[in-house]
């Protein structure tokens, strides 16, 4: 799993869960524990890649997540084990920020397990409103579950289905505003997952099979009616799965819904394969110091207004 660090390479990053734990009581408890708080990285992340020893900071561009050396394991941490707070890739945490749904909205996450994304966006909701949340992998599923309780999230819908079955025409989703869809995909931007040989195994044709599947998911999430804001994300490198998806499916969907600008301050941005692809980020452990990834942020398009006079 996107988990990050646990490699040993990248920096260890941990995200307060804010429906069991206040930020500061989190912060305190390191401090207790003899981790010295260094304050906010600056946004170029000066100095996180050298960070060692009982030391950490604050991440620059997430809210609410914290930056410890590479290597540091929490899993045994009691803040860990009672869900106060949650071992997530930096780069993971930037779909449901992106997302940003309110308190109280109705949520779809259709790849949803193992469910650290709808646990994060169930915080970001102060656990008001619904998230059905799918997925295809009842094991996974089962993970989730544990998981999602651990955090004290409660206003999630599991549901072991196939996202593509959906309705989006059931009455049960008619309030659905915002979509996460986070699909399958090759991982290659996952360090230390693949080993080499698979890596160049990842052939033109397992590639064009995983794009068809994303992009008949993509071009599924945005038949919702009342759907305002979706994010894509994959943990791949590949163009083919990342903005030739957005590009695709944007040309079927564009007049009702458009790109919008993902966290402007953000350098790695969409590869140029179409003139709005900017507007998408992009993640490595070389200039971002995570994981790699793909996040496309859109929107409908306010209806035009049809006074005529
Ligand atoms: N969003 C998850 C998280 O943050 O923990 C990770 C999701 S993982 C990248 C992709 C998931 O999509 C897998 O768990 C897989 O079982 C699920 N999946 C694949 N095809 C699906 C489908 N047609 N409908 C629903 N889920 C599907």
């Amino acid at each position: 799993p996107a988990g990050g660090g646990g490699n040993g390479t990248l920096p260890r990053y941990v995200r307060v869960n804010t429906i069991k734990t206040r930020f500061d009581d989190a912060v305190d408890y390191f401090k207790r524990q003899g981790f010295v708080y260094q304050g906010r990285a600056s946004p170029e992340m000066k100095g996180v890649a050298s960070l060692s020893g009982k030391t950490f900071l604050l991440d620059p561009h997430l809210p609410g997540v914290l930056i410890f050396p590479p290597g540091t394991d929490l899993h045994e941490d009691q803040l860990y084990k009672a869900g106060h707070v949650i071992l997530q890739d930096k780069a993971s945490c930037l779909p449901a920020f992106l997302l940003n749904p309110t308190p109280g909205s109705h949520v779809l996450d259709a790849c949803a397990a193992p469910g650290n994304k709808t646990s994060h966006l169930a915080a970001i909701m102060g656990n008001k409103g619904r998230i059905f949340a799918f997925d295809l992998d009842a094991k996974r599923l089962a993970t989730m579950s544990t998981m999602l309780a651990r955090a004290g999230v409660t206003c999630h819908n599991l549901a072991h289905q196939d996202f593509l079955a959906t309705d989006p025409g059931d009455p049960k989703y008619s309030h659905v505003e915002y979509i996460l869809l986070d699909p399958s995909c090759s991982g290659s931007g996952i360090v230390g997952r693949l080993p080499y040989e698979e890596e160049e195994r990842m052939d033109a044709q397992r590639l064009q099979a995983l794009a068809g599947f994303q992009r008949r998911m993509l071009g599924h999430a945005l038949k919702f009616p009342a759907l305002r804001r979706l994010v894509y994300s994959t943990c791949s490198l590949h163009q083919e799965e990342n903005e030739e998806v957005v590009r695709d499916v944007l040309e079927q969907h564009g007049r009702d819904f458009r790109l919008v600008e993902a966290l402007p301050s953000w350098t790695p941005r969409g590869l140029g394969v179409f003139a709005e692809a900017k507007c998408c980020l992009r993640a490595s452990p070389k200039e971002t110091l995570t994981n790699g990834f793909f996040v496309a942020v859109m929107e409908r398009r306010q209806a035009e207004t049809e006074d005529q006079s």
